[in-house]
């Protein structure tokens, strides 16, 4: 019967990501497989047919994309192409009656976000956004901590993600295909881990561009930015990303009854996390299959996705609002 069955999932996009993660966490999720792929190169056709044992039919590219919508091996698209083509391939997935993913950030500009959001009501089908740290168990104690008050409400907090950019992936140098640069990379986990921290949202921000190291490489987009997330009852989150500069990722909230921090805090694994009481001894598991897993449950049983295609248009009109705040060097409201 159907409840026994593996969803199946269709790679949109066989990059750096859907390869290293991705492919491999699809081999350890209880609820989906890797059932379909979609890629404009034919060597990779060809070798990931092989690989993971996909038959001709459940092979697509960019052109014979939408004939998945006659293919019942297929139940979930997740889309992990450059970011600005999220949003034409999230809306055809729709049109192909699709339960969706689509990676972070969700969309280049809100209007593209919405009319994702749009698409995928008209289909009726689930819609998420990659947001693997949800389903990390170090993410959800820093979730728990904060939203509690565990050491009084959050006051305080600092995030900072980056690290030195090789240009192995042009497409995130560059204005029309990443949409933007390091911001909306890296500095992503950055805002989300502060807003679920503290478990609101910021009523104001303000920002500033780092200098541009390398004009040559960052000649469409910013080599690095440090904003602040300013909340209603006061408390602040200074944040910091970069495409220049190793960080060790790191996220952190104050009260003041005590503090929790992680670091590193963003990577797919090695999260280390500490309190001002001690060590938190919380075990690394394989963030993307319990991602996947936890979506093809909410598709199985019919149930809400803990980050939906709503969070990631919230999330891109925050970005929004930061590179405003850089650009005019005024604070911005949300
Ligand atoms: P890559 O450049 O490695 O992969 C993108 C793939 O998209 C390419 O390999 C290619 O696949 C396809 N593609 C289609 N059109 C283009 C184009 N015009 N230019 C370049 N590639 C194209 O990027 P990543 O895998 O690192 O990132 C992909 C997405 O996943 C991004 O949105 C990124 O933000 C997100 N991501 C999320 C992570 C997370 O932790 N949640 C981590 C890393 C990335 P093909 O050859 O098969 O057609």
């Amino acid at each position: 019967g159907t409840a026994d069955r593996k969803l199946g999932v269709a790679l949109v996009g066989l990059g750096k990501y859907s390869t290293g993660q991705l492919a491999p966490a699809l081999q350890e999720t209880k609820f989906c497989r890797l059932a379909g792929i979609v890629t404009g190169s034919p060597a990779k056709a060809s070798q990931w047919k092989r690989q993971h044992n996909i038959p001709d039919k459940n092979v697509y590219d960019y052109k014979t994309f939408d004939r998945i919508i006659d293919n019942p091996d297929i139940d979930i698209v997740y889309v992990v192409l450059p970011n600005a083509l999220h949003a034409e391939y999230v809306v055809r997935a729709a049109q192909a009656g699709k339960h969706v993913i689509c990676e972070k950030p969700m969309a280049t500009t809100t209007a593209d976000a919405r009319r994702m959001l749009a698409a995928m009501k008209k289909a009726g089908k689930k819609f998420s956004i990659g947001y693997r740290l949800h389903f990390e168990p170090h993410h959800r104690e820093m979730m728990r901590l904060g939203q509690q008050q565990a050491f009084g409400p959050v006051q305080r907090m600092v995030a900072d993600n980056g690290f030195r950019f090789n240009n192995d992936t042009p497409w995130r140098v560059s204005k029309a295909l990443g949409g933007g640069g390091p911001l909306l990379d890296m500095g992503i986990y950055c805002l989300q881990g502060c807003l679920y921290t503290k478990g609101q949202i910021p009523v104001s921000v303000t920002a500033k561009f780092a200098p541009k190291t390398d004009p040559a490489l960052f000649k469409e987009v910013e080599a690095g930015i440090s904003w602040q997330l300013q909340f209603a009852d006061g408390a602040t989150a200074d944040c910091r990303t970069s495409y220049a500069e190793n960080m060790t990722s790191r996220l952190r909230a104050e009260g003041s009854k005590g503090w929790a921090e992680l670091a590193p805090a963003f990577g797919y694994g090695g999260l280390q996390g500490r309190t001002s009481q001690g060590p938190l001894n919380i075990q690394n598991v394989n963030q993307q299959a319990a991602q996947m897993d936890d979506f093809a449950d909410c598709v199985l049983n019919n149930k809400p996705t803990r980050v939906p295609g709503e969070m990631g248009l919230r999330d891109v009109q925050l970005l929004e609002a930061i590179y405003r705040a850089a650009e005019t060097g005024q604070k911005v409201s949300t």
